[in-house]
């Protein structure tokens, strides 16, 4: 480690510990709390000084963040999962000065919740070929078509939207990237169910909702560029979310054999302990996995380790919870909840109960894309195999047959 190094990690260590003193977090809002935090540079230590950062190295910022959990602070990526992890890291590298300081710091406090509009009924895996339409109207752009699946709409105060432009381009080329007030006339949010019973995501049909051009994120045409920032990101912002060694899921596994089936050496005890012992290790190998795919993004913006890391954590997580059902015997079979019909304030697996992560974490490996795309990836741009025949590549858009 380098002296520059060591003195960088002692002053965020001294600016944490001054947060903490200065402010206890259990004696505010969190709300409160996350402003603070943000004023004093430590919302994302690698961002610009003025912008909720102090222009260090990204590899601060898990040490920061794993300080200030340990010292009681909220979680703003908790309470704003996707404007934490995806929409900030874009709006930073392709967003304007007025964009950036208007955004930023009430995306971190959570006070602006914002969601995700890039998936559309005909446009999941090859995102690109969306057909939600934008079209220049004087100073603002008039919007129409659907997107699906957008987590937290019904809590966002804004939307990161990517819409077609120009169909005369290939599909890659006539995307613009927008920042969508979700609360505007002509936006409108339907709620569809999830197997937990809970809607965390939803449908948004836009009908001429209009967009002021000061909102657009990026040049015209240059939407696919802020999108590939907006996905690496999630990657890295799903996988990465990975527990410490023994505990979540696998620790859930662990804990659940020791009540059930501890003492027990009938075959099939014995059977479910050899299934415990491969899921420990592929654990532990995930884990790590995460782990140098954490330590190349402090190096800056993630690549393709975040894809592989996502498939890892997706596949891991799947195969961990349906251990933990096998491992509660005919309890298993039974989902303690009513399946109430809700629709939550937080996504994703924020949940202690057994049954319904089993049935959240088979969304894992769709969300943020599906494990099939990571291994094409993975397959091209880490192992160098040949790529996918893309017949539509430079093919103007509105010629592509679609369904
Ligand atoms: C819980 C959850 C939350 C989500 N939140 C959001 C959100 O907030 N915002 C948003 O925009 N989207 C969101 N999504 C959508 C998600 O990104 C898409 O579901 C995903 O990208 C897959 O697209 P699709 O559902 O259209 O499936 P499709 O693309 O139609 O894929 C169908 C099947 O074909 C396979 N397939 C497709 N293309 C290939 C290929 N080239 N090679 C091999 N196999 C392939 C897929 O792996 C899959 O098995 C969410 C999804 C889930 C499950």
């Amino acid at each position: 480690m380098t002296t520059a190094t060591t003195s960088a990690q002692q002053t965020v260590d001294e600016l944490v510990d001054r947060l903490l003193a200065d402010h206890p977090p259990a004696d505010m809002p969190a709300q409160q709390f996350l402003g603070e935090q943000f004023d004093r540079g430590l919302a994302w230590v690698h961002f610009p000084v003025g912008l909720g950062g102090l222009g260090l190295s990204p590899s601060l910022h898990q040490r920061v963040v794993g300080r200030l959990i340990a010292g009681g602070a909220p979680s703003a990526m908790l309470r704003n999962v996707i404007g934490y992890g995806m929409v900030a890291p874009t709006l930073v590298v392709h967003g304007t000065d007025y964009q950036k300081q208007r955004y930023l710091r009430p995306l971190f406090t959570a006070e602006e919740v914002w969601c995700q509009l890039f998936s559309e009924p005909g446009a999941g895996s090859d995102v690109a070929s969306l057909a939600t339409r934008a079209v220049r109207d004087g100073d603002e752009w008039i919007v129409n078509g659907q997107k699906v699946w957008t987590t937290l709409a019904h809590v966002a105060a804004f939307g990161l939207l990517i819409a077609r432009t120009d169909p005369d381009q290939p599909k890659h080329k006539g995307i613009t990237a927008f920042l969508a007030d979700m609360h505007a006339p002509g936006v409108e949010v339907r709620p569809l169910y999830q197997m937990t019973g809970e809607a965390e995501f939803n449908e948004i049909f836009f009908t001429d909702a209009r967009i002021p051009d000061v909102e657009r994120l990026g040049a015209v045409g240059e939407g696919w560029g802020v999108s590939v920032t907006t996905l690496m990101n999630e990657r890295v912002s799903i996988g990465g979310n990975v527990a410490r060694r023994g505990q979540g899921p696998i620790g859930e596994a662990v804990r659940l054999y020791q009540e059930h089936w501890s003492g027990d050496r009938s075959a099939h005890a014995l059977a479910l302990r050899d299934r415990l012992m491969a899921q420990w290790v592929r654990s532990e190998a995930t884990r790590l996995t995460n782990q140098r795919a954490s330590d190349l993004r402090g190096l800056g913006t993630p690549g393709p380790e975040g894809s592989v890391a996502k498939l890892a954590f997706a596949e891991q997580n799947k195969l961990t919870y349906e251990l933990c059902v096998d491992l509660m015997g005919a309890e298993g079979m039974l989902h303690s909840s009513d399946y109430p019909r809700v629709r939550p304030r937080l996504a994703g697996l924020t949940t202690t109960d057994v049954h319904k992560a089993f049935l959240r974490a088979r969304a894992n490996s769709i969300e943020g894309g599906t494990s099939e795309v990571m291994r094409n990836i993975l397959g091209e741009r880490v192992l160098g195999l040949p790529g996918e025949p893309r017949a539509d590549k430079d093919v103007p858009w509105k010629d592509v047959p679609r369904s």
